[in-house]
């Protein structure tokens, strides 16, 4: 079953598997769809409100217009009311009345009608109120005042009142010009205020001379025709750039224009600030006496500057936003996938431990089924039972049911064992140790943790010596929780070792009655020694502790006669490689007993692994070897004469000719046989005849090399066997022997002769045809009169 059948939800629901990078993609992208939503009805919003303000401040800016220019209409209205309401306008008054009126307007004027009678009159009068240059002038086509000519009627300026510098230009005939002329005419004609068409202004600073002129005329009640004019001459610049923000300052960039010309609108007035490229734009007409002006206002780049668009901060600032989510959702799903990764993992491997503890607990549990020839005990704090498996059970008698949780491992031992145990640790460690811990207190013995035997207690009371590991159990944190008792039973075990100790006994006693010593001999696969065993007796036999010899096996071959060493050495391994016993004699050589002879026997048997085990008893045999020297010597001698006999004689024969035969050599027997032997046994009797055979081996002998073999081979024969001399050599050795026989008398007897015979080995010759030939050689000697050396037979 998987661990996770419903995979978790990050957040509640993004899935645990999408991954980190897609979640802050798509948080982004839905980030940027809203900063756009936002930005877009920012954006409306921003262009509505623009709107909003821009026809509010053109509302007000047309208001204000329209309020300046009625401004301008009722006060020309209430001068022209003045002059009808009057009997007579002096200067004075004029000056009084409209000097507090100059403001935004660039002269208040009063024309009046003469005729052209009455022309000289007027001019007179005029120089008299003090005028001096008065005349009535109008404008050359130059632009300059000049006298004006003679005509029917004229319309002359007579006061004003100016703001400009330049001065008034009184005497101007308004009629002269066309332009001032027909605005006259449209006045008499509404009977009521008229605008000119734009017009450069006289008499007005450069500056401000383009403008209108505002007539109305003045008609005294009951008159049919008006008998002047009053005027106002008004800048547009100055009526509508007067009182408003610098050109800088100017939300609005305003253009007038005046649509009196049919075909070509001229522009009245324009803001020095131009308009800001915008889609925004107002138009309105507004009227001035008998005159319509459209006014178009457009926002100015100070307005676009004072109300710029939040937009590009509101997509910034959503950006960000976006970003930072987007950032922030990456760790967040990131990190929780981790998260929940590792807790999978460790969940798994959790799992997997638990699996394992299982397997451990079930083995643990089969171990303890298993070991039934062990018996495993554990036991709390207290010291009371809690585990006792079937080898327990089987050991003890008791079912694990009866034990577990009843009783405690003090309850098993063999009380008596346990007191003595406890006060022999009390006596160590200098404090009472109570029963209960007898068996598990450390003794202080070295190693530690070491097995010991101890005596148990059978559920029918009969007694089980174990061997007991006790060893305390821990728990995972390092706490001790209990103990645990390993036993094993050990009653074979001391009955083996008991029975083994008494064979040691009864080995020791039967060696030591046995004459030599009794051994047990190890060849390793290597070839090197070991002594296994070695009883008492050995000491005499080598001189040598058997404990040394246990220890090392070599220095038995230091006590070995060197001339006997590679032999035993050799005979040793022979017997192991054929499997066959060893049997050897050799000399030993020893500090305080000296030379003495010593016969070894084995068996031997071969070891699993390779090396060799000889069983085997080893006797001094130097007395034996003595009685045998003796006989052997006895067997060789003779027994008359004291020399080598004829089987001495055969046995060298047959070893020289072996060593010629093998590898050459030289090789020669001299034969002698006595003349007339048995005349001297007749004359002298048989005993003088055998001291003269003793007398002729005596002189024989003393004349031989020691090389040389002297045998008597029966009878008055003899036969000398000189090894390493050829035919040569033994002839003159014959001569000398035949010589010291024959000039030396025996007793009694006087001088005895021989007649000798000689043969030399021959390659191929065998020792019967040696020997034949000697013979041959006696007899031929004995042909020729006896008392002789015969050369070799051919
Ligand atoms: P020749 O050799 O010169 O021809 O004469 P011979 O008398 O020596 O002849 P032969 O060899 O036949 O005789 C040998 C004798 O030596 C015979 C025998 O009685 C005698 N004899 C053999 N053995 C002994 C011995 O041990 N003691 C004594 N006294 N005589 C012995
Ligand atoms: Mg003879
Ligand atoms: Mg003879």
């Amino acid at each position: 079953m998987s661990l996770h059948p419903v995979r978790p939800k990050i957040l509640g629901f993004i899935s645990e598997e999408v991954s980190a990078w897609l979640v802050a993609l798509l948080v982004l992208l839905a980030g940027g769809i809203l900063t756009g939503l936002l930005a877009w009805t920012t954006l409306n919003q921003f262009h509505s409100q623009l709107r909003q303000r821009f026809q509010l401040l053109a509302n007000e800016r047309y208001s204000r217009i329209e309020e300046r220019f009625q401004d301008q209409e009722q006060r020309l209205d209430g001068l022209r009311r003045f002059f009808a309401n009057s009997e007579s306008v002096s200067r004075a008054e004029f000056d009084g009345y409209t000097r507090p009126l100059l403001l935004r307007t660039q002269a208040y004027s009063f024309a009046l009608r003469v005729s052209g009678a009455e022309r000289a009159g007027f001019e007179q009068r005029m120089r008299e109120e003090g005028l001096l240059t008065f005349s009535v002038r109008e404008l050359n086509p130059r632009g300059e005042l000049q006298l004006a000519a003679a005509r029917d009627e004229y319309v002359v300026v007579i006061y004003s009142q100016t703001q400009s510098r330049l001065g008034s230009p009184l005497g101007y005939d308004l009629l002269a010009q066309p332009l001032r002329r027909s605005t006259l005419e449209r006045a008499d004609h509404l009977a009521g205020l008229a605008v000119s068409q734009p017009m450069h202004l006289v008499s007005i600073e450069p500056a401000y001379a383009r403008g209108v002129l505002l007539v109305a005329p003045v008609i005294r009640e009951g008159a049919a025709k008006s008998f002047g004019y009053v005027m106002a001459v008004i800048s547009m610049r100055q009526l509508l750039a007067d009182g408003l923000p610098d050109a800088l300052h100017d939300y609005l960039s305003v253009r007038i224009l005046d649509l009196s010309t049919n075909d070509q609108h001229e522009v009245l007035y324009e803001s020095s600030n131009a308009p800001a490229p915008s889609d925004l734009s107002a138009t309105q007409l507004v009227r001035m006496a008998d005159h319509d002006y459209q006014v178009d206002i457009q926002p100015s780049d100070a307005f676009m500057q004072a109300n710029h668009s939040s937009v590009g901060s509101v997509v910034i600032l959503g950006a960000l936003l976006s970003l930072l989510l987007a950032a922030l959702l990456y760790v967040l799903v990131s990190q929780r996938q981790r998260a929940l990764r590792m807790v999978e993992l460790r969940t798994q491997e959790l799992h997997e431990r638990e699996q394992e503890l299982r397997g451990t607990h079930g083995q643990l549990r089969g171990v303890l089924n298993a070991a039934t020839q062990v018996a495993i005990i554990a036991t709390d704090l207290r010291g009371v039972i809690n585990t006792f498996n079937p080898g327990a059970e089987q050991m003890l008698g008791y079912r694990s049911s009866e034990v577990v949780g009843h009783m405690t491992l003090e309850n098993l031992h063999f009380p008596r064992e346990l007191i003595s145990r406890a006060s022999e640790l009390s006596a160590r460690y200098g404090k009472t140790i109570p029963t209960c811990q007898a068996m598990l207190v450390e003794g202080g013995e070295v190693g530690g943790h070491q097995a010991r035997e101890w005596t148990l207690v059978r559920k029918d009371g009969s007694h089980l010596p174990v061997n007991m590991l006790a060893t305390p159990v821990l728990d995972e944190q390092g706490l001790w929780v209990g103990h645990l008792a390993i036993c094993i039973d050990i009653t074979e075990r001391k009955r083996v070792h008991e029975a083994l100790a008494a064979r040691d006994v009864l080995l020791k006693k039967l060696s030591a009655h046995v004459p030599g010593g009794i051994y047990q001999f190890k060849m390793e696969f290597d070839g090197h020694f070991s002594v296994i065993y070695a009883s008492d007796g050995i000491r005499e036999i080598y001189e040598l502790d058997p404990d040394v010899l246990l220890l090392n096996a070599e220095a038995i071959f230091t006590r070995i006669h060197p001339q006997d060493t590679t032999r035993v050495r050799s005979s040793i391994r022979a017997s192991a490689e054929s499997l066959s016993p060893w049997r050897e004699e050799y000399r030993v050589q020893l500090p305080e007993r000296g030379l003495r002879w010593v016969r070894g026997e084995a068996t031997p048997e071969e070891l699993p692994g390779g090396g060799v085990l000889w069983h085997g008893y080893i006797s001094d045999i130097s007395d034996l070897k003595r009685v045998e020297e003796e006989l052997r010597a006895l067997s060789v001698t003779d027994a008359l004469t004291g020399i080598h006999n004829r089987r001495y004689f055969q046995e060298r024969l047959t070893t020289e000719m072996a060593r010629v035969e093998r590898g050459g050599g030289e090789l020669s027997v001299i034969m002698l046989d006595i003349d007339h032997f048995k005349r001297i046994n007749d004359q002298f009797g048989h005993a003088v005849g055998d001291r003269v055979l003793q007398a002729v081996c005596e002189r024989i002998g003393h004349r031989l090399r020691r090389t040389d073999v002297f045998c008597r081979l029966g009878g008055e024969e003899f036969m000398v066997l000189c090894p390493d001399i050829d035919g040569d050599h033994a002839y003159m050795l014959a001569i000398e022997l035949w010589q010291s026989l024959r000039s030396a008398p025996i007793d009694v007897v006087g001088v005895v002769t021989a007649s000798f015979g000689i043969a030399s080995w021959r390659p191929g010759e065998g020792a019967d045809a040696l020997l034949l030939r000697a013979d041959s050689g006696v007899y031929a000697a004995k042909q020729g009169g006896r008392d002789r050396v015969e050369g070799q037979v051919v």
